[in-house]
């Protein structure tokens, strides 16, 4: 079984990479940017192959899904955050976290899925808990989010006859570097807000990931994965 993860070299991504990887899936993660933390990943999992492809870049991401064999599942998890209030948006900011969140899942699926028409496969998005609720001071991030949570319910009604099934994981406060910039006062006041009491960890999204990949009877589901944060 072949996998496909795009920003695998980080978080949720890694875990997934890791888990993937550990249940026999022979996985291609993406990233972009970060070359230190690609490094690493690759250090790490000799065995996962990681891509340089950004998936805002349809020509990019063209190439990598194309020059790749089957694929059964895909993982749309690369994403990058915006903490901004509304005023003080910029219109690069808002044109790369739409491209980046929404437009990356679009073109990752608008490649693997002419690979897995004829023979069925899941793709697992990676929404998020600002998705469904909408984050103060994380407007844009929030749409881009929600957006990819209409997305999956539509995607996952177009492809049903073709037994793909797509999905959707939203995850809620989360230890990755996404959060990195958070003091240990905010942390601390965060993890209060939560059920359980503490962030979550990218191997327990990663778990809800698989669930959804292999689960062959639902599709076009939101799995939260939030600790009790949004109820
Ligand atoms: P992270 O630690 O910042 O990792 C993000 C990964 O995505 C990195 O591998 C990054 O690599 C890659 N990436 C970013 N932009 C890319 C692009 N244009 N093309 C290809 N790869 C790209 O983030 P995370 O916390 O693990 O988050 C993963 C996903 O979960 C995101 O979609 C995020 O919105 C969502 N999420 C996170 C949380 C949370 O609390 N952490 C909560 C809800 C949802 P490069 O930097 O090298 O590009």
């Amino acid at each position: 079984m072949n996998a496909l993860i795009t920003g695998g070299t980080r978080g949720i991504g890694l875990a997934c990479c890791r888990l993937f990887s550990r249940c026999g899936y022979r996985v291609t993660a993406l990233w972009s940017r970060d070359e230190a933390s690609a490094a690493q990943a690759a250090s790490e999992l000799p065995e996962v192959a990681f891509v340089r492809a950004d998936v805002s870049n349809e020509a990019e991401i063209a190439a990598v899904v194309q020059g790749m064999g089957e694929i059964d599942v895909l993982v749309n998890n690369a994403g990058v955050a915006l903490f901004a209030q509304v005023q003080d948006t910029r219109w690069e900011d808002y044109t790369r976290v739409m491209n980046v969140n929404m437009g990356g899942a679009l073109l990752a699926c608008k490649y693997a899925v002419k690979k897995m028409l004829a023979r069925g496969g899941a793709i697992v998005n990676i929404s998020s808990v600002w998705g469904v609720t909408g984050g103060s001071c994380e407007s844009v991030y929030s749409a881009s989010k929600g957006a990819l949570i209409a997305f999956t319910k539509a995607l996952a009604k177009e492809l049903a006859p073709a037994g793909i099934t797509v999905n959707c994981v939203a995850p809620g406060v989360i230890d990755t570097q996404m959060n990195g910039r958070l003091s240990a006062e905010e942390r601390a006041a965060l993890a209060k807000e939560i059920g359980l009491g503490r962030f979550g960890t990218g191997e327990e999204v990663a778990e809800a990931v698989r669930y959804l990949a292999e689960a062959r009877y639902v599709t076009g589901q939101v799995l939260g994965v939030d600790g009790g944060f949004c109820i």
